[in-house]
């Protein structure tokens, strides 16, 4: 339950608003708001009364929040949540955010010679995993944390943010201790302990679609990570299970308006998942784009065809500067624009 205040109510309305809430024996958390403030009832078993609250003077309304989650929802602050990551670089105000790399970090000529490339079509963060969810155990599991120490190398070489996956709870501090932002792969969406540890991690989380999950599911595991302390979460749409062969995934595009509607958080678009065909990639992204994503995450590999993980759906760097042009064309004509990449701080 969602007690709001009027814009001109005052501090000791609202203070009367904070003991009645616990007089009833609940847990008052209070909201501040541009507008105004709000005061949610934690607790709450649906037994409370609400013309107890709405008598109170100042309150405006008492909401009934009709959804599971709690802190993802648009009833609990209806701004959109701007995730602010280093170089004055953002997720989910007007800017994009593209989040190109390889699927994979393979050596060091590999990644900086595509980092490389992706920064100059524009991107402003590299995308490549360290730790590798497969689905082989015999698959390429990644460099570990040598992958961690050749990402922070190219960090420092080319100026782009870092994004990169956390497999377990283990594992999970020395990805946050390198990465801008920390990846939740869709296979561990449900991973309710590492989302735990996610909202203790002191850095922008960046949560995957599981690929058999409902949006619901998906702002439960949001709600995870924001319900311990962390509000810094970017949803990721990657494709779910479909029907049909002719693509590994079905890129949920109506998930974008979906989330929007329902949460504040931001969400990104992630055709290469989202499709598993390079073919496919630059189309789910200009429609992504169009369909109001706060930015892209796409593979990119200077050598697709020897990639060690996810190469047929990697694009090479021309497809991937060609996605770039039509995706700042498609942003302006909705009033947004692409991010540029930083400077590299020497
Ligand atoms: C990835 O980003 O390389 C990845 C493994 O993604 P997902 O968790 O969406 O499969
Ligand atoms: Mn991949």
């Amino acid at each position: 339950m969602l007690i709001l205040l009027r814009s001109d109510s005052s501090q000791a309305d609202l203070d009367r608003v904070i003991q009645r809430v616990s007089d009833l024996g609940y847990r008052p958390l209070p909201i501040p708001g541009h507008q105004r403030s709000a005061v949610a009832v934690l607790g709450n078993d649906g037994r409370v009364d609400p013309s107890r609250l709405l008598a109170l003077p100042g309150v405006e309304d008492v909401i009934h929040l009709s959804k599971p989650y709690r802190m993802v929802a648009r009833e609990w602050r209806p701004e959109p949540t701007v995730v602010r990551l280093p170089g004055g670089l953002s997720v989910g105000g007007e800017e994009l955010l593209v989040i190109a790399g390889p699927c994979s970090v393979e050596s060091e000529e590999q990644i900086r010679q595509t980092a490389l490339a992706v920064r100059a079509a524009g991107a402003a963060a590299l995308r490549a995993g360290a730790f590798k969810p497969r689905t082989s155990p015999y698959a390429f599991q990644g460099l570990g944390h040598e992958g961690l120490r050749l990402l922070e190398a190219v960090r420092r070489e080319t100026g782009l943010l870092l994004v990169t996956e956390a497999m377990d709870e283990e594992g999970l501090e020395a990805v946050a201790e390198v990465a801008d932002v920390v990846q939740i792969g869709a296979r561990n969406m449900q991973n309710f302990a590492l989302l735990k540890r996610a909202g203790r991690a002191g850095k922008p989380i960046l949560l995957k679609r599981g690929i058999s999950a409902s949006i619901t599911d998906l702002l439960m595991s949001a709600e995870y990570v924001l319900a311990e302390g962390n509000p810094s979460v970017i949803l990721c749409e990657r494709g779910i299970r479909g029907v049909d062969s002719s693509a590994r995934t079905l890129m949920d595009l109506s998930a974008i308006p979906a989330v929007k509607d329902i949460s504040h958080l931001p969400i990104i678009a992630d055709p290469s998942h989202g499709t598993g065909r390079r073919a496919l990639v630059r189309p789910m992204a200009r429609a992504a784009v169009g369909a109001g994503a706060d930015g892209l995450l796409v593979e990119v590999h200077v050598r697709p065809d020897e990639a060690l993980s996810d190469g047929v759906q990697s694009l090479y760097p021309e497809q991937f500067e060609l996605l770039m042009l039509e995706a700042r064309r498609i942003a302006e004509v909705i009033g947004r624009r692409v991010a540029m990449p930083v400077a590299a701080v020497a």
